[in-house]
């Protein structure tokens, strides 16, 4: 991790936690959590943990630098961050003696909720007793978990919350922005020479015509013409050719269109 260069958020959203101002980043479809206020506001040594992410069999293979704007003065810092999905697997294999006696019962209830929900995937049958590891070809080492569909639900789940938190329609699934990736065959929709990589709003959020996050409305589109386009409507990108954006809005229009079965 220490030259690899920091993710650049496209979207911040700043909460507390226990008084400790935390900025969460959205950046390559994934909600990065930094890792630092949460040992701050414990009383956790932060070196203590970073070692120990850092050397972590799953959670090193998922811990990345990512630039977080500070409040003040537009500066930036760079943190160190877990995916969202990752942060309970974190909290629950904290020991209370570390962090400062007062704080404990507040570890111990974060553990219990990290538990129970172990315990509801359990009821739901997604987690069950593991009488199959016979047959699970086991490796040396864990390799980064295979995310394809996990990313997918992670990128619609966290643009339809971007939507949602504006008050637009949020009515994006998985399987309809896997028909769109399919009909734009994994390529970026504007270039159509790069990989897929961000669902990006071809109408964007802010705009007060948007019709958020919907199938009609979302392209899959490589990073570089996401930066691109930017915030702009599509009908004001100067660097994108006007028949790139009839043709996408074309498709987009086909793809809103209900399935004939
Ligand atoms: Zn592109």
């Amino acid at each position: 991790m220490a030259d690899e260069k920091a993710l650049i958020p496209f979207e911040e959203q700043r909460v507390s936690f226990l008084g400790e101002a935390v900025t969460l980043a959205l950046a390559n479809d994934r909600v990065y959590v930094p890792l630092r206020p949460f040992c701050n506001a414990l009383g956790l040594s932060w070196r203590g943990q970073f070692a120990r992410v850092k050397r972590h069999p799953i959670l090193k293979h998922e811990v990345k630098k990512v630039r977080i704007s500070l409040a003040v003065d537009n500066r930036h810092s760079v943190a160190t961050c877990i995916p969202e999905e990752f942060f309970w697997g974190w909290i629950i294999t904290l020991s209370p003696s570390r962090v400062k006696p007062e704080h404990a019962p507040k570890l111990l209830w974060l553990r219990e909720t990290g538990y129970r929900a172990m315990g509801q995937m359990y009821f739901e049958d997604k987690l069950k007793l593991p009488f199959d590891i016979d047959s699970v070809e086991l490796r040396a080492e864990i390799e980064p978990m295979s995310l394809n569909k996990q990313r997918l639900q992670l990128a619609v789940k966290n643009q339809c919350r971007r939507a949602i938190s504006i008050g637009l329609p949020a009515t994006l699934t998985v399987e309809q922005w896997e028909r769109s990736i399919e009909s734009f065959d994994g390529l970026c929709a504007y270039c159509e020479e790069r990989s897929y990589a961000v669902i990006e709003h071809f109408i964007p959020l802010s705009s007060p015509t948007s019709p958020g996050t919907t199938i009609g409305n979302c392209v899959p589109s490589c990073f570089s013409c996401n930066t691109q386009k930017g915030n702009r409507h599509p009908d004001d990108v100067p660097n994108i050719l006007r028949s790139v954006i009839d043709r996408v809005r074309e498709k987009l229009q086909y793809l809103e269109e209900p399935l004939p079965f």
